[in-house]
């Protein structure tokens, strides 16, 4: 469901009951909640940013289950403190922890083993559509760790960021790499998506390796184009480093 501008708050239900992931406003939550008839048995949390913990605390009164998030960030409490290779079982579901720091230093996701269909990634600010979070507490060298081990999970995995960035992420990606088809290609269907006012998520990982250039720092056209915005070295690294300044300055 949306929230503030860009904002999505995954919800995740069996009919009954329901689970959030970085509910910032509980409002949307709560009307979601009270329309489908389910009760909330628990809510996760990706890292500590107000926009992804600030519903929490709200929400709390009407929550029949636990908050799970990351151990090395300060959630508002009680809250189950989980970490890299954490399994937490939540509406008959199992999600395995991964440490993903860069974005901010505790950051982790959730991903969704066990299941036939393919599995869901809650990556909260780390991996977007096309695009990666800002580093406010990592390195470069920590997110692009955090980056690749998310694009080695199953291709078919669907990617559950948690801002609409999808668009603006593209019109960096087409000055990244013009030559890029298959970016080309989810750039028009993207816009087609948003000016019928529907989101573009989730994505896939098999998509996000063709098309994301944070995962691709490795692709020639990728490191060119980064040297010419100051990547001091050819290497995966530098190159992450180089793109991303770059993005914080692209209009
Ligand atoms: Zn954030
Ligand atoms: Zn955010």
């Amino acid at each position: 469901m949306p929230a503030f501008a860009d904002n999505y708050i995954w919800m995740l239900h069996d009919g009954t009951q329901a689970v959030v992931v970085d509910p910032g406003d509980a409002t949307p939550v709560l009307q979601a909640l009270q329309a489908r008839g389910l009760r909330l048995a628990g809510i996760l949390v990706t890292h500590h940013h107000p926009d992804h913990v600030g519903g929490v605390d709200a929400l709390r009164p009407h929550l029949h289950g636990p908050v799970w998030g990351p151990a090395r960030e300060n959630i508002p409490q009680p809250c189950t403190p989980m970490q890299d290779g954490d399994v937490l079982t939540v509406l008959g579901q199992r999600f395995q922890v991964m440490d993903v720091p860069g974005h901010t230093a505790g950051h982790i996701a959730y991903f969704q083993l066990d299941t036939h269909e393919a599995p869901l990634l809650f990556c909260g600010d780390t991996l977007f559509s096309a695009g990666c979070g800002r580093l406010f507490e990592g390195s470069p060298a920590q997110m692009h760790q955090s980056l690749q081990r998310l694009a080695a999970l199953p291709a078919n995995t669907r990617v559950c960021c948690t801002h609409e960035y999808t668009l603006s992420n593209l019109k960096f990606a087409a000055a990244v790499e013009p030559g890029n088809a298959e970016r080309a290609q989810y750039q028009a269907r993207c816009e087609t998506l948003r000016a019928e006012g529907r989101m573009t998520l989730p994505s896939s990982i098999a998509l996000e390796r063709q098309i994301n250039p944070f995962l691709r720092c490795d692709v020639p056209e990728v490191v060119a184009a980064a040297r010419t915005q100051g990547a001091t070295a050819d290497d995966a690294v530098s190159v992450l480093a180089a793109l991303r300044e770059w993005k914080n300055r692209y209009r």
